[in-house]
């Protein structure tokens, strides 16, 4: 599959990075300190917070640190920052970025995290290394969700929609990807290593990024 590509996207969480840590994070370590400062108990807090995070998944703000600080009155950064030991590739990841330096492809990571969760988890991990290029959709405004993004990052990078592998693990994302003309899509069903793998799958899909290099 890599042989016939020359470049390749990645995602960060979830595809290259355990996902495990962002759920952790948004889901019992922000709810908890929602609660406190709040003075909710914490299932009060974590339905408030959910209705919250729906309400505006995939758009930009939901995964823009400064939104959520604001909105929640919460030091959302620092919250990270407090927990970044849990902050770990998934299995296999890191040998399989190690291992793309002998293929001629570009590699570019494609995130819709916030620059400074990006520089986080770049500090713990050196996933920058292995990057030819690293875009966030925050410098373009528009998350991955949406069309925007593609066009902005086409006029950036001018990549070649037909040679370009696109690895993600968010479906809706996926399926932007392909309403914008990317034919070849790998969708990534075991993003979080706290949780059982996903059963079901909209596009082809592998366990891990490592299971790129055999098929
Ligand atoms: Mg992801």
């Amino acid at each position: 599959m890599l042989n016939e590509c020359e470049t390749l996207m990645l995602d960060m969480d979830g595809t290259v990075l355990d996902l495990a840590y962002d759920n952790y994070v948004w889901k019992e370590l922000v709810p908890e300190h929602y609660a406190e400062a709040k003075g909710l108990s914490i299932d009060v807090a974590r339905n408030r917070l959910y209705a919250k995070y729906h309400a505006i998944q995939g758009d930009i703000q939901w995964y823009c640190l400064d939104h959520w600080s604001e909105r929640l009155g919460l030091d959302v950064l620092e919250l990270h920052r407090g927990v970044n030991h849990r902050i770990d590739y998934l299995p296999g990841a890191r040998d399989f970025l190690h291992a793309l330096r002998e293929h001629h492809v570009r590699v570019m990571l494609v995130t819709n995290s916030h620059p400074d969760t990006l520089a986080l988890k770049d500090e713990v991990t050196g996933l920058a290394e292995y990057f030819d290029a690293i875009y966030t959709s925050h410098q373009f405004g528009y998350a991955k969700e949406r069309q925007e993004f593609w066009h902005a990052l086409q006029e950036e990078e001018g990549f070649r929609r037909e040679s370009t592998l696109f690895v993600d693990d968010n479906q809706t994302v996926l399926k932007s990807a392909d309403t914008y003309g990317l034919s070849r899509l790998v969708e990534i069903n075991h993003p979080d290593t706290s949780e059982p793998a996903r059963e079901t799958s909209a596009y082809t899909s592998v366990t891990g990024v490592a299971d790129l290099l055999s098929s």
